[in-house]
Order: structure tokens, then C-alpha cells, then sequence
């Protein structure tokens, strides 16, 4: 069968087919600037050469047939017709507390989606109008959903409760989620492979250092805590999100620069963490730079992120009372070498000892410990995509 792995956010979409008999990509791509002047599809079909079609698009709907337009096409399509795709499967940021698992979509399912829209406003509505123009285009084949969500949901209250009152727990849903859980699901399980343990016997914690980042304790299985909480602001520095800070901060700020919630919303996630910090870019690469060539504010800068790594390394192990292994994921944590190094500097109390020179590799699947190390340290390039087009293939078939 071959699945149809969707991805859409407000004005783009990101897409993938793979044939899983083999569970090989046959092609990828993305729409961008949909819905905007200047939209451009970028298509990448294995072993062929990459095709980009500019072409103004009004809606996801749109974009979406330009999708299927190009994986038909004679030329550089990789199917004869869209009858050979078996399952479309959807990422979906928020599903609340409704799904600890992927699901099969529904109008339940939908009207879940919907009424996250609340406390998920820039991502569940573009995941849904995704989902519905692949519905339109699509309407004979199952459309699951996955959330990034889901796999946080085996947390305990003592982790997801805020010190708020348990009345707006009750009735706003008020709570941590966590993010990312398709990407710390996926490494998680690797790295258990590469333990060579079962899973459910792991103690793991995973990095998943991007432009946004955040950072899940897991054992026995079952995610004990994560950095992100009722939104992904929560947390870890980010390229221009301020993770933890005092409450207090935004409405001091709010008065002092005049914003409202709207204006403090965007301030706090787009001008704040690195980009804010270092002043140069929410690029670890140009801050690395930056900080290199002598810039106080990009060293500056560099500190905080590690050393709020740190504190959540140690905070994990002591909550799972031990670690068998650190997994480093995503853009920076599968590339930058420099900051796994600093991150896992002075941790030899903790059992953590990399090896500098194993440590220079990017995006490779390798154990970068010392061989004393009583904690493994690997770097585990992510595939989200692969866990939804598993999870799309498997309930496509009832199981
Ligand atoms: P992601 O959100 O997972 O796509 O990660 C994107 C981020 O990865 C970029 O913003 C860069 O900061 C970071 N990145 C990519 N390559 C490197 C590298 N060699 N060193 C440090 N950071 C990197």
C-alpha cells in the first residue's frame, strides 16, 4: 500500500508518499505560500531531479490538487493514479485529552480537532483545513489523524497539573500537553533498539532541539514529563521563544510596551529565546558564528540555552531516579556537534561523558559516549514522517 503523508500549516504544506511494503519515501515536497502571492510547490522525487512549480494558489484545496497533479505526472509523478494511494495520514498539532493514540478521522474526530482550536490557534485550524481539502480530493480512502500530542498523554497529573485552581483544570482543559510526541516517540524507540533493551525497561530522555525545542523524560514506556506544557511556549530557549520564564514578566511587559494579549502572544513566541537574546538570528549556526568572532551577546546567549538544557537533564534524572541514555534529535541536535558538547560539559557527576571526537558527527544514527559513560548519549536523526505513514498504514488495515 502506499500512504500519503500530509503535513499542513497555515500557508504551506508539507507532504510525503512511501510505499510500505518497503516503507520507502517516493517522493516529498512542499507547497508554499499558499494562499499567499508567490506560492511555489518544491517536489522531490527519489532518484529523480527536484521540480518547482510556481503557481498562485488560493487555498489549501488547491494546493492540495497540485499535490496530486504532480505525484501523477508523467514526467516526474511516482504513481499512475491516485487510486494507488492507499491512506492519507494527517499531522495534527493539539487532540487535547481526547486521543492518546492515532485515530481513524471521523466527525467526532474533526469536531475534537475543532474544539482545540482554543488553545491551539496557529496550528489545529491549517491542520484541519488540510484535512478537509484532502477529504474533497480523496473521499474513498481512510484519513488518520496524528498528534503531536498523544504520546505525552500517559503523563501523570503530578506532572500536567499547574499550581492553578483545579477549577480551571475542569472546565478550560488548563494543563501541560507537550509537543513533539511523534518525534520523541520515534527516538525514544530507536534508542531502545539501540540499547538493546525493551522498551517498557527504559529509562530515556530525549532532546529535541530545533527552531523549536523541547525535551521528554520516559520510562517503563510512558512519558513521565516533557518542557512544553499548555502551549509549546513552555520550556526549553528556543530559536524566538522564551521558554521558562516568571509569569509576572508578561504583564510587566505588557504595560511597559504597550501590548495587548494578541501583541504579547506574538512578542513572547516569535521575538523572544535566541533571536531575542543574541540579537544576531534564531540560527544556532549564525550565533555559533557570532559567538566565535567575539560577540558578548551570542556568547551570552549560548549560556542560557545550555544551561536550561542542563537543569532539565538533571531535573529528569531525578525524577526517573536514573537514565539509561540522552537522545539528541532534530536540527540542532542531530548537527550541531559544539552544542551537544557544551550541553553535556560537568555532567560526569550525572554519569554523562561524551566523547569529543565521536561526538563530530551530524545526522548520523551513532553513540556518542565516552566508553566510561555510565549514561549512552545518542544522536538519533528523527522521522516523523515514517511514525504517521506506520500509524496511517497499520489502522488503514483494522489493526
Ligand atoms: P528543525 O526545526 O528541526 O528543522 O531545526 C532547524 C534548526 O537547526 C535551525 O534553526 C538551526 O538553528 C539548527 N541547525 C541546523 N544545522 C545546525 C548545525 N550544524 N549547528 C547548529 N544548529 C544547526
Amino acid at each position: 500500500m502506499k500512504v500519503l503523508v500530509v503535513n499542513a500549516g497555515s500557508s504551506s504544506i508539507k507532504y510525503q508518499v512511501f510505499d510500505m511494503t518497503t516503507e520507502t519515501v517516493l517522493a516529498k515536497g512542499l507547497v508554499d505560500r499558499v494562499g499567499i502571492p508567490g506560492t511555489t510547490l518544491e517536489h522531490k522525487p527519489a532518484g529523480k531531479d527536484e521540480v518547482v512549480i510556481k503557481k498562485d494558489l488560493p487555498d489549501h484545496t488547491e494546493g492540495m490538487r497540485l499535490v496530486l497533479e504532480v505525484l501523477t505526472n508523467e514526467e516526474y509523478g511516482v504513481i499512475k493514479s491516485m487510486d494507488e494511494i492507499g491512506a492519507v495520514g494527517h499531522r495534527v498539532v493539539h487532540g487535547g485529552e481526547s486521543f492518546a493514540q492515532s485515530v481513524i478521522i471521523d466527525d467526532h474526530v474533526k469536531k475534537v480537532i475543532r474544539d482545540c482550536f482554543d488553545i491551539a490557534p496557529l496550528h489545529n485550524p491549517p491542520n484541519l483545513m488540510g484535512i478537509e481539502a484532502c477529504q474533497a480530493l480523496m473521499p474513498n480512502v481512510p484519513h488518520v489523524a496524528v498528534f503531536d500530542t498523544a504520546f505525552h498523554q500517559t503523563m501523570e497529573p503530578a506532572n500536567y497539573l499547574y499550581a492553578l485552581p483545579y477549577e480551571v483544570y475542569e472546565k478550560y482543559h488548563v494543563r501541560r500537553y507537550g509537543f513533539h510526541g511523534t518525534s520523541h516517540y520515534y527516538v525514544s524507540h530507536r534508542a531502545a533498539d539501540m540499547l538493546g533493551k525493551p522498551y517498557e525497561e527504559c529509562k530515556i530522555i530525549t532532546l529535541h532541539l530545533g527552531n523549536g525545542a523541547s525535551m521528554a523524560a520516559i520510562k517503563n514506556g510512558k512519558v513521565v514529563d516533557t518542557t512544553m506544557g499548555f502551549t509549546p511556549l513552555e520550556g526549553l530557549v528556543m530559536g524566538t521563544r522564551s521558554g521558562d520564564i516568571d509569569p509576572a514578566i508578561v504583564f510587566y511587559l505588557m504595560e511597559k510596551l504597550g501590548m495587548d494579549t494578541k501583541e504579547a502572544n506574538n512578542y513572547f513566541n516569535k521575538k523572544c529565546g535566541m533571536l531575542g537574546l543574541s540579537g544576531v538570528s534564531n540560527d544556532l549556526r549564525d550565533i555559533l558564528e557570532a559567538a566565535k568572532s567575539g560577540n558578548y551577546r551570542a556568547q551570552i546567549a549560548l549560556e542560557v540555552y545550555y544551561n536550561r538544557v542542563k537543569g532539565y537533564i538533571g531535573n529528569y534524572i531525578a525524577k526517573l531516579n536514573g537514565c539509561d541514555c540522552l537522545v539528541f534529535t532534530a536540527g540542532v541536535g542531530e548537527n550541531g556537534w559544539d552544542i551537544r558538547e557544551n550541553i553535556c560539559k560537568d555532567l560526569d557527576y550525572l554519569g554523562i561523558k561524551i566523547d569529543p571526537e565521536k561526538n563530530k558527527v551530524r545526522g548520523k544514527e551513532v553513540d556518542v559516549a565516552a566508553e566510561d559513560s555510565k549514561v549512552r548519549i545518542f544522536v538519533i536523526p528523527t522521522n516523523e514522517e515514517l511514525v504517521i505513514a506506520r500509524d496511517t498504514y497499520r489502522l488503514a488495515q483494522g489493526k
